[in-house]
C-alpha cells in the first residue's frame, strides 16, 4: 500500500460546492488537488438547498458565471450522473406589476442573447395543469436553465473527481489552521495532521469560528438562516424544472435591472408578513414527486452568527403552504420533513475573497448563488489564482 501524499500543488479545504468546484478546474490544469472536508460527507448549504441552477435571477455578472455554469454541469452530466436535469425555469407573475417586471426582463435577456419565453396564463396553466389560473396572470420560462438533487449532487461529484489520479479527498478532516512557509502552505488538522501545498483554498462556507475568526468578525460578512420543507411526494402531479412565483420577482437580482422595478417595490407595502421574514415562494420537485418549498431569510453579521435562533417558525411554514395553495393545487400538502439552512454573504460584496499570503486564498460568501455560479466562478478565479 502506498502512503498517502503530504504535499499538492493545491489544497482546498472546504468540500461544498465552491471549494469542490475549484478542485474540479485545477485538477482539468493538470494540478495534483487535495480537498479537505470536516465532516464525513457536505452537510452544509450545498445540500440543504433547492438545486435551482438559475442564471436568470442573477444580475449580469453573475449571469455570466451562471451560463458558464450551465455548461460546466452539463458537460460533466454527459459522463456521469450527478443528479442534474434540464427542465428549464419558470416566473409565474401573479399581478399586472409582476407581469411589467417579467416582460422588460425578457427584452433585457433578448439583448444578452440569453433565450427566454413569455407565456401567457393559459400557456403557463398548460405546462402546468395543477396551477390555480387565479394566481398565475403570465410567465416567463427559460428552457436552458438546470435543476439539481442538492442531496446527491455533491456526493456524485466527489466521486466523479476520485476517479482522477490527482485528486486526494480527505472527508471528517477538520483543518483547524494554516500557515504560509514561504513558497507554500501548511494545513494542520484538528489530529494534528500536516499536509503542504502550493497553494491553499478557504472555500469554508458560513463556519466563521475555525479559521481566520478575527478576519471574519471584521468584514462586512454575514450568516443568512433560511426555512426550508420538503412535501411528501406527490403520487400524480408533476412541478417539472425551477419554479419561481410573484415574491421572487419582486426579489430576485435581476429583476432589479428592470426600469420599472424601483417604482413597483416603492409600492409595497412594508409592514407585510413576507417581508418580515424575508419570505420569497419557490417550488423544486424532485424525481420521488417530493417537493421542497420555501424560504425565509433571517441575517446576523459574522461575530454574532450564533444568535440566529435554532428554532423552526411554524408560522412560517404555514405561510409557505398557504400562499402554496393560493400558486398551485397540489395532491396533498403533508410535510415530510423540515430545515434550516445558513450561508454567508457579504453586505457590500457579491462574494468574498481575501489572502492573507501570495500563496493563501479564503473564498467565500456567494451568498444565495453558489449552485448557480460557483461553478463558472470558480474556473475564472481558479485561472487567476494560477495565472494561467
Ligand atoms: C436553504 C438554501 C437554499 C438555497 N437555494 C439555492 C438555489 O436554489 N440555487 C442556488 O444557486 N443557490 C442556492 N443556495 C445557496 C447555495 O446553497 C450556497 O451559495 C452554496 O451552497 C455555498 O457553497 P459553499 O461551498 O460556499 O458553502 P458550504 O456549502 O457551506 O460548504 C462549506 C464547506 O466547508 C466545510 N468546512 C468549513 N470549515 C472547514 C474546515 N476548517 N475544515 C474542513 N472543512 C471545513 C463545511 O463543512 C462545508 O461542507 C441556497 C442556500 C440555502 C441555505
Amino acid at each position: 500500500m502506498h502512503a498517502l501524499p503530504n504535499y499538492f500543488d493545491l489544497i482546498v479545504v472546504g468540500g461544498g460546492v465552491l471549494g469542490t468546484f475549484h478542485a474540479f478546474h485545477a485538477l482539468n490544469k493538470g494540478l495534483k488537488v487535495a480537498l479537505f472536508e470536516k465532516n464525513n460527507t457536505p452537510i452544509d448549504a450545498t445540500v440543504r438547498n433547492f438545486g435551482q441552477i438559475v442564471p436568470s435571477g442573477m444580475n449580469a455578472k453573475w449571469q455570466a458565471y451562471g451560463r458558464k455554469s450551465l455548461e460546466i454541469y452539463q458537460s460533466i452530466q454527459a459522463k456521469t450522473d450527478i443528479g442534474i436535469s434540464q427542465n428549464g425555469s419558470i416566473y409565474l407573475a401573479s399581478d399586472e406589476d409582476e407581469l411589467q417586471l417579467i416582460a422588460e426582463l425578457h427584452h433585457i435577456n433578448q439583448q444578452n442573447h440569453y433565450p427566454s419565453q413569455l407565456l401567457s396564463a393559459a400557456q403557463c396553466v398548460k405546462k402546468y395543469p395543477s396551477l390555480n389560473t387565479d394566481y398565475c396572470k403570465g410567465g416567463l420560462f427559460f428552457e436552458q436553465e438546470l435543476s439539481a438533487n442538492p442531496r446527491v449532487m455533491i456526493g456524485r461529484l466527489q466521486q466523479y473527481l476520485a476517479q482522477n489520479k490527482d485528486f486526494f479527498h480527505f472527508p471528517g478532516t477538520l483543518i483547524t489552521a494554516t500557515e504560509a512557509t514561504g513558497s507554500q502552505c501548511r494545513v494542520r488538522s484538528s489530529n494534528g495532521n500536516i499536509w503542504y501545498g502550493g497553494k491553499v483554498l478557504i472555500c469554508s462556507g458560513s463556519d466563521f469560528k475555525t479559521l481566520f475568526p478575527q478576519l471574519f468578525q471584521q468584514s462586512d460578512l454575514q450568516t443568512v438562516k433560511l426555512q426550508m420543507l420538503r412535501l411528501m411526494p406527490q403520487r400524480h402531479t408533476r412541478l417539472p424544472g425551477n419554479i419561481l412565483t410573484g415574491l421572487s420577482i419582486r426579489r430576485y437580482e435581476s429583476f432589479s435591472e428592470c426600469p420599472s422595478y424601483k417604482s413597483i417595490k416603492e409600492k409595497e407595502n412594508a409592514n407585510t408578513f413576507w417581508k418580515k421574514w424575508g419570505i420569497h415562494i419557490l417550488f423544486k420537485q424532485e424525481e420521488d414527486g417530493s417537493i421542497i418549498l420555501g424560504d425565509s431569510h433571517e441575517y446576523a453579521d459574522a461575530a454574532y452568527a450564533d444568535t440566529l435562533s435554532f428554532d423552526l417558525r411554524e408560522d412560517v411554514n404555514q405561510y409557505f403552504i398557504d400562499e402554496g395553495k393560493k400558486i398551485f393545487h397540489l395532491e396533498h400538502w403533508n410535510i415530510d420533513t423540515q430545515w434550516a439552512g445558513f450561508y454567508s454573504q457579504g453586505k457590500q460584496h457579491d462574494i468574498y475573497l481575501h489572502s492573507p499570503d501570495t500563496n493563501l486564498h479564503i473564498i467565500t460568501g456567494i451568498g444565495g448563488k453558489g449552485m448557480t455560479g460557483s461553478a463558472g466562478f470558480a474556473l475564472e478565479n481558479i485561472t487567476n489564482l494560477l495565472g494561467t
